[in-house]
């Protein structure tokens, strides 16, 4: 009796592993795979998953477990965590919400988190999308063209969005887009009469257009190689864009704006009370207008919360305790070569000590350790040594090795 075989590839039922029969002829399990990719990145069956995808709300985390998972891994910015917690749980509810006739519909709350730079604002969005396990992609602000419209660039990071959904349109639509360093588009001026600046202003209109919703016809995968290779149209409408930047001097903005504030009655005691140090946690949206964002982007944002810089305490915290600290990563490496690595208390005070000297923050931490590492990780694994423990002399010892040079530089 005659095999049968794939009509697509032609090989016998004794080479696959199923055979699909159809009406005419047969399909293989490697091929019916090719054609599933192909169907999906032709965005063909896009109308019919936006209908019927569907989120549960069931699964989305309370804002209490949100919190709990991201102490997980992110040291302090309780501020942060909280406001971020209940907006990602606002966010899905509002996906959830049905047309009612009580006239009442519940706005997207965009989040704006203004913090120095390395403070945890990418951790702490890529650790929300980790645990909703939603699409998630990073975008600096700074590729939105000065056309003022949706161009090019925007459809690029659509594509990513698409990409990490796996062409699914309806879970890229509900997806989470981080725009990092957003106060770069800020206007350099708040008066425009006197140093006119308007080309900032041009590209806050290009992102204002993304945040509010918009339909975007993104090309698929690899660009348009046929003419009449449709477009994925993907709404923005229901994307929550969480946005970060270091707005380096706004604290300069938000000491004007409190001291006008505490003239008179009561100033005596307000000053009292402002804890000059730490001059971010008073942000409003007022002071990234002065700051040089348009309202209307503020507006779109309107859940604004600030990270806290990161104290010496903190640095020696974030090197050991998070799930996936730095030190921890170390010692998985070593274990890896049944090496038990162990730090002292002393080195571990004196990487961060190196850390707050040369002011890189918690990314420093990261390159001061692997410079102390690196000789031992050359030599150890063709070594019979079943334990390493490094102590602040051998850490001193290393790091004044390698280049500080360029470590400085960083
Ligand atoms: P930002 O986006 O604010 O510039 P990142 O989130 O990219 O900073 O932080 C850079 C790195 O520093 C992170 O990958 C993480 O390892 C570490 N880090 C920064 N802040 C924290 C924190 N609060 N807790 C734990 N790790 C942190």
């Amino acid at each position: 009796m005659p095999q049968n075989k794939c009509s697509f590839c032609g090989r016998s039922e004794k080479d696959v592993k199923l055979l699909i029969t159809g009406l005419n002829g047969y399909i293989c399990e490697e091929c019916s795979k090719q054609a599933y990719n192909i169907v999906m990145e032709s965005g063909v069956l896009e109308s019919t998953k936006s209908e019927t995808a569907d989120f549960d709300m069931k699964k989305v985390p309370k804002p209490k477990e949100i919190k709990e998972y991201l102490d997980q891994y992110i040291i302090g910015q309780d501020e942060a965590k909280r406001y971020l917690s209940v907006s990602v749980y606002n966010h899905y509810k509002r996906l959830q919400q049905e047309t009612t006739d009580d006239g009442v519909e519940i706005e997207k709350s965009n989040i704006i988190m203004v913090g120095s730079t390395g403070t945890g604002k990418t951790l702490l969005a890529r650790t929300i999308a980790k645990l909703l396990n939603v699409p998630f992609t990073i975008v600096d602000a700074t590729v939105f063209t000065e056309a003022g419209y949706v161009g090019e660039d925007v459809e690029s990071i659509l594509s990513r969005l698409l990409q990490v959904a796996e062409y699914d349109v309806a879970a890229a639509e509900r997806g989470i887009v981080f725009i990092d360093e957003i106060d770069k588009i800020a206007r350099k001026s708040d008066n425009p009469s006197i140093t006119r600046d308007v080309s900032g202003e041009g590209v806050q209109q290009g992102l204002l257009k993304l945040l509010e919703g918009t339909m975007v016809n993104v090309p698929p995968k690899g660009g348009r190689k046929h003419p009449d290779q449709d477009y994925i149209h993907l709404d923005t409408k229901n994307i929550l864009f969480i946005c970060g930047g270091a707005f380096d001097g706004i604290e300069r903005k938000i000491a004007q704006r409190l001291n006008t504030h505490v003239v008179g009655y009561n100033s005596v005691q307000n000053v009292a009370k402002i804890d000059k140090k730490d001059l971010m946690k008073y942000v409003l949206p007022q002071d990234l207008k002065s700051f040089g964002l348009i309202p209307e982007i503020i507006g779109r944002l309107p859940v604004l919360t600030y990270l806290n810089p990161l104290d010496r305490d903190a640095l020696r915290r974030i090197l050991v305790e998070p799930k996936n600290s730095i030190i921890k990563q170390y010692v998985k490496l070593f274990d890896m070569d049944g090496i038990a690595l162990t730090f002292t208390e002393e080195a571990l005070d004196y990487i961060v000590d190196k850390g707050v000297e040369y002011k890189l923050g918690a990314r420093g931490l990261r390159s001061i350790v692997e410079a102390v590492m690196m000789d031992t990780m050359f030599e150890i694994p063709s070594r019979s040594v079943k334990n390493f423990e490094v102590t602040a002399d051998y850490a001193r010892q290393q790091l004044d090795k390698a280049h500080l040079q360029q470590l400085e530089q960083g």
